[in-house]
């Protein structure tokens, strides 16, 4: 069942704010609170949905299409030695907002990952963090 208050779905409403690096018809993207690591982006489908399986092909497809040209400017902003993408389904899985998402995270060889939505980010780094993803994307 899908909770139309999660907090992603109020973000989706324009209840609550988001540091946003892209927006489409089907799609928004923008930087995880507790990043991970410096870059760390969140990916959404509009459509509700709690976890994949729900999702629908089309939804499914606007996803991974924004997953891939965010994570082409992640990349380029950000130079990262890799870049991990990730999805969790259900709380065993890790998922703690129930609204699919997908994770773009950076990846440092020289500095190990933060804790999964654990430390909350500088607003403003956060903000000069979005402006260099969306100055990536042209
Ligand atoms: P999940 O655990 O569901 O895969 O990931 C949820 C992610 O959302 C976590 O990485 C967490 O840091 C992030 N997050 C939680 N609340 C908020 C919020 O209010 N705004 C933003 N931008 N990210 C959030």
């Amino acid at each position: 069942m899908y909770d139309p208050n999660n907090i992603f779905a109020r973000i989706l409403r324009g209840e609550l704010p988001c540091h946003k690096v892209y927006e489409d018809a089907d799609t928004l993207a923008f930087m995880d609170i507790m990043p991970q690591s410096d870059g760390h982006v969140l990916v959404l489908p509009k459509e509700p949905a709690a976890e994949l399986f729900e999702l629908s092909e089309g939804a499914a497809q606007a996803a991974i299409r924004t997953t891939q040209r965010i994570a082409r400017a992640v990349r380029d902003a950000f130079e990262p030695d890799g870049l991990s993408i990730g999805q969790f389904n259900g709380a065993a899985a890790g998922q703690t907002v129930p609204h699919v998402h997908f994770h773009i995270v950076p990846r440092y060889a020289d500095r190990p990952l933060r804790g999964h939505a654990s430390e909350p980010q500088d607003p403003a780094v956060l903000q000069q963090h979005a402006a260099r993803i969306v100055a990536a994307l042209g």
